[in-house]
């Protein structure tokens, strides 16, 4: 067992003759949190819908614990442990919080598992739990994200992908989706998430990459970049 459970090697991802990434390099680790910032375009985006099969890989690969998932439809993937909880306010609306959640679960046959797993995210979102009725499409954005968040979390992922957590949300809010994310972490969930949020984002995370205009341009433990003058300058609005 590698104690890398993603590693994404030199992959380019094209729209129709542009191309989005050039040749992209990023490793995380089995228990990290790692963190992509970059810039609007700059294609984080595009990394994750690669990761999750959304989006076909022109060159390089792309292996999940191991195995090489470059060609594998997305449904495979998600059966592998590798679970995107997709920006913004991705609920299904029409469905209350208690179903969008088992929707989670679909595919899953263990009910003790799916148990422990419910009430896990009740007690990381006691909000959803007082909400069980409620249709997904009428909670705030902040709980949308929260429902967003747990609906990934039912899948049990070895590897969560979140993209732009913090989009939309009030300060307070964003601080508090942070710390349940590090909680996730430490409950044995290894994250990835993709933020404009830099500030909070390398704070939070053990290692992160910097995206621009389709190229990792710096890397390294997410309090150093949170201190690097250039990082400081482009992401932080500091001088
Ligand atoms: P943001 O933070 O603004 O969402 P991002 O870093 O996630 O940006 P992407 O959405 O991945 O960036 O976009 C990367 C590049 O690919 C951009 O130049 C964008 O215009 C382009 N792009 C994204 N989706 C498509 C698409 N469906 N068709 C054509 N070009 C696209």
């Amino acid at each position: 067992m590698s104690d890398l459970l993603l590693e994404i090697d030199d992959i380019s991802v094209k729209y129709g003759r542009i191309e989005a990434l050039h040749g992209v390099t990023i490793t995380v680790g089995r228990g990290e949190i790692v963190a992509l910032i970059g810039a609007n375009g700059a294609g984080k985006s595009t990394t994750m819908r690669a990761i999750s099969g959304l989006r076909p890989l022109a060159t390089g690969a792309i292996r999940f614990d191991g195995t090489d998932i470059s060609r594998m439809p997305a449904h495979k993937r998600v059966g592998l442990g590798l679970c995107q909880a997709p920006e913004g306010r991705g609920v299904f609306p029409g469905m209350t919080v208690m179903e969008n959640l088992d929707m989670g679960a679909y595919g899953r046959r263990d009910r003790a598992g799916i148990r422990e797993d419910l009430d896990r995210v009740f007690g990381l979102f006691p909000r959803l739990a007082q909400r069980k009725g409620q249709l997904g499409g009428t909670m705030s954005g902040g709980e949308q994200q929260m429902l967003t968040i747990g609906r990934a979390l039912m899948a049990r992922p070895q590897l969560l992908l979140l993209d732009e957590p913090s989009m939309g949300l009030a300060p307070m809010l964003i601080k508090q989706i942070f710390t349940i994310i590090k909680e996730i972490n430490a409950q044995g969930t290894t994250v990835l998430v993709v933020e404009q949020n830099a500030q909070q984002a390398l704070a939070l995370a053990d290692r992160a990459y910097v995206l621009e205009t389709g190229r990792i341009v710096g890397t390294g433990p997410g309090a150093e970049l949170l201190h690097d003058p250039a990082v400081r300058e482009a992401y932080l609005g500091a001088v």
